[in-house]
């Protein structure tokens, strides 16, 4: 006597172990004698271990990508290594600029100008 094929509810049940054991038997005899309840219950398997560990597989490639780029760029020189003579000429170069601002600033602000007290 063969048993008709269980739902895929009832075999994704049987995955989770939420079925009562003697049922659980009874299922597993049939996927062992039925090639296509078989299939399901690997592919549900298959299914659960992929659910199980989803970093396994996409983490080595992506940590090799982001070491690659990171090896890729030169290394910044710590401040210390960097020359005096440029931090003083950038010094000069704003003091230059904001000089410049200060002397062009139109006389009109000046004239304008009304104190409130
Ligand atoms: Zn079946």
């Amino acid at each position: 006597m063969k048993m008709p094929c269980p739902t895929a509810d009832e075999l994704t049940r049987l995955l989770d172990g939420d079925v009562a054991e003697h049922r659980a038997v009874t299922l597993r005899e049939h996927a062992n004698s039925c090639p296509a309840c078989q299939a399901e219950l690997h592919r549900g398997q298959r299914l659960l271990t992929r659910i199980a560990t989803p970093l396994a597989d996409s983490r080595p490639a992506d940590m090799e990508g982001v070491m690659r780029r990171l090896g890729s760029r030169p290394p910044l020189a710590p401040p210390s290594a960097r020359p005096r003579w440029k931090i003083a000429a950038a010094t000069l170069s704003a003091l230059a600029a904001s000089l410049c601002v200060l002397t062009l600033v139109p006389k009109q602000v000046e004239t304008d100008f009304q104190p409130r007290g």
